[in-house]
């Protein structure tokens, strides 16, 4: 089975990774976790290209094809083999980040979504979790973190982060069998708990 993570920045996307995790191995399921962009050697290559420089380096064209490049070597390289073996794969962002992040910059959702058809034949995952938390909460954990991640976050005004938010909502009212929200407010572990409550018809 694919499962993706999805939301903001500082909504605990990568702590529920390693949780979410952590509780499928507990069940005997095999998991492995990996992120985007990145998540192969090509597609980690690309990643630093991303994250080096400012945030405007890249045109948002060019950017939205990097992303799609990755994505692309990400799932032939390891989702796909992954996922064929009979392993369950976690990943921190995927196609949605791409449209809600590329989308917030003016590319149409139609084109992100041609890209991903020819790039990663349209690979979805089985179940995609939105993590929801208030903006200004997520934007103190997120500034508390050092590095080009952080660079990239900074970089973006409110309005930039509504408008990613606000994506993240139209993607998850329009697919709501594959997408669903969780509340990412309170203890760690009890976000894990919705996740795995949401993930319950999945489960062997
Ligand atoms: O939250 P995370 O560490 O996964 O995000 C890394 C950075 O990459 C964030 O600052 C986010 O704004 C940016 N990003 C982006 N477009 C994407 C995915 C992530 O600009 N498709």
């Amino acid at each position: 089975r694919f499962l993706s993570l999805e939301g903001g920045e500082g909504a605990g996307k990568s702590t529920q990774a390693v949780r979410l995790a952590e509780a499928l191995e507990a069940r005997g399921l095999h998991t492995i976790i990996t992120r985007e962009p990145g998540g192969s050697e090509g597609a980690e290559a690309i990643r630093a290209l991303l994250m080096q420089g400012d945030v405007a380096r890249w045109s948002p064209h060019a950017e939205a094809l990097l992303f799609a490049a990755a994505r692309a070597d990400h799932v032939e390289k390891k989702i796909r083999p992954a996922v064929e073996a009979g392993s369950w794969v976690i990943c921190d962002r995927y196609v949605d980040s791409t449209r809600a992040y590329q989308g917030a910059q003016g590319i149409d959702d139609s084109a992100i979504l041609a890209l991903h058809a020819f790039g990663s034949k349209g690979l979805l995952p089985d179940r995609t979790f939105v993590l929801t938390i208030p903006q200004e909460e997520g934007a103190a954990r997120a500034t508390q973190r050092d590095g080009a991640d952080n660079d990239r976050f900074a970089a973006r005004d409110h309005a930039f982060h509504a408008g990613v938010a606000a994506a993240f909502e139209r993607i998850a009212d329009a697919e709501p069998h594959r997408v669903r929200r969780i509340d990412a407010t309170g203890a760690p572990e009890s976000v894990t708990a919705r996740l795995m409550e949401s993930l319950a018809d999945l489960l062997p």
